[in-house]
């Protein structure tokens, strides 16, 4: 049994990566230092796959704690490294922060796979790193726009990162996914996102409006140059991306990568617009939501969504979930997380 080291395995895709990484046969540990997430995701993980996962509560900043984990675990076939500060939004204002914990994260535990000569590395990107691009739908060829904040930069900087040390260091092998907008809960309801930090993404968004955690929620701009006036993103189910992790440690595993450093957009290859969302949202959940159409936020991509054949071809990996099978399990987990009970 291959042994997988997971960085955020407490997280939101983290968790719901352990558990595919454990239902396809691998065996998984973690290590997260809980700052966005908490360790009783492990009772979901277990509950799901009866399978419990030592998680390390331990900062990707601190180098010599990381060794020790590495030191304790000699036996690593790959690492899926998620573990990194996310929210858009506080990272233009506290730039500093995001640059020291995403890079310094990445270069440390980068250190101890030499160290140690851990070969397969998957690295979480962002379809971030298109920035505000014209081309649609985006393919991996598509070059980097200007990031519209330091979290994007981060993603462009740990990608070129990864390049850089992978052109030098034949016998290391890294897949960077570039992520569309991931979304939705496990199908049993018994792990999902769930934030310590207030959520500012659509989905989250929505549940928690209509299960009576916000009054109400607004749709950020409804006068943009898109079908129906609001923005467009490509929404991934999380169990499809969880999915295309799997895929990718097998392809490395199995020697079947082109080069030593490749990249994946990992979206459904669908533009959905944010009245689209809500929409599906009311139709399979039968709730009202209480919106109301207000001002542009300020940053916010157009529209967005992937060409998604590379992965196709190399991974046969084909997302099998749309966004009213996101909207019905991300109500689910909302309902579940809330009320103690699945919807
Ligand atoms: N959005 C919205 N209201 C909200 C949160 C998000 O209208 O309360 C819109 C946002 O403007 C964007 C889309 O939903 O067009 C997706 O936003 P999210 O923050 O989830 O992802 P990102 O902007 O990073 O793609």
């Amino acid at each position: 049994m291959k042994k997988i080291l997971v960085t955020g395995g407490c997280g939101y895709i983290g968790s719901h990566t352990v558990v595919d990484l454990l239902d396809q046969g691998f065996e998984v540990i973690s290590i997260d230092n809980l700052s966005n997430s908490d360790e009783k995701v492990q009772d979901g993980i277990a509950a799901i796959s009866g399978k419990r996962v030592r998680n390390y509560t331990v900062d990707l900043c601190d180098l010599a704690a990381t060794r020790e984990v590495f030191q304790a675990n000699p036996d690593l076939a790959g690492i899926i490294h998620f573990a990194a500060l996310k929210l858009v939004g506080e990272s233009v204002f506290e730039p500093l922060k995001y640059y020291h914990n995403n890079l310094e994260g990445l270069t440390n535990l980068l250190r101890c796979a030499e160290e140690f000569k851990v070969s397969n590395f998957i690295f979480s990107s962002s379809c971030s790193v298109y920035g505000n691009t014209e081309v649609l739908p985006v393919t991996e060829d598509t070059p980097f726009g200007e990031a519209e904040s330091p979290y994007a930069r981060t993603k462009q900087i740990g990608e070129y990162i990864l390049s850089d040390y992978a052109k030098v260091n034949d016998w290391f092998k890294c897949v960077r996914l570039r992520y569309f907008n991931p979304a939705g809960a496990h199908e049993t309801a018994l792990i999902g996102e769930a934030p310590t930090n207030p959520a500012t993404n659509l989905v989250p968004v929505i549940t928690e409006t209509a299960i009576g955690k916000r009054e109400k929620m607004s749709i950020f701009g409804v006068d943009y140059d898109t079908r129906d006036g609001s923005c467009i993103r490509d929404y991934i189910h999380v169990m499809d991306l969880a999915d295309a992790h799997t895929r990718c440690l097998q392809y490395l595993l199995e020697d079947r990568n082109e080069t030593n450093c490749e990249v994946f957009n990992v979206g459904i290859g669908e533009g959905v617009s944010v009245l689209e969302a809500v929409n599906a949202f009311e139709k399979v959940t039968g709730q009202k939501l209480n919106y109301e159409l207000g001002p542009r936020r300020p940053g916010d991509v157009v529209a967005i969504y992937a060409n998604k054949s590379r992965a196709e071809q190399l991974l046969g990996w084909h997302p099998k979930r749309n966004i009213e099978d996101i909207m019905k399990s991300a109500w689910a987990w909302e309902v579940a997380r809330t009320k103690g009970v699945p919807a």
